[in-house]
């Protein structure tokens, strides 16, 4: 059964974008790929990393 605790001590080992963090959304950065999680924060499961370009942005400025 997973570890909440562990969970929570991996995600300081990943990079979170920042734009998704303020969105209130996952962000976590899978770094091989560079692609992103945009779930909701704290969300059950695992994460589910889509390419940046799908991930709405608060500026509207695409990237
Ligand atoms: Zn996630």
């Amino acid at each position: 059964m997973p570890d909440k605790l562990t969970e929570r001590l991996d995600a300081h080992n990943v990079s979170v974008d920042e734009d998704l963090a303020h969105l209130h959304l996952c962000g976590h950065v899978h770094l091989q790929t560079g692609r992103v999680c945009c779930l909701p924060v704290c969300h059950t499961g695992s994460c589910e990393f889509r390419c940046s370009d799908d991930i709405p942005r608060s500026n509207g400025n695409p990237q």
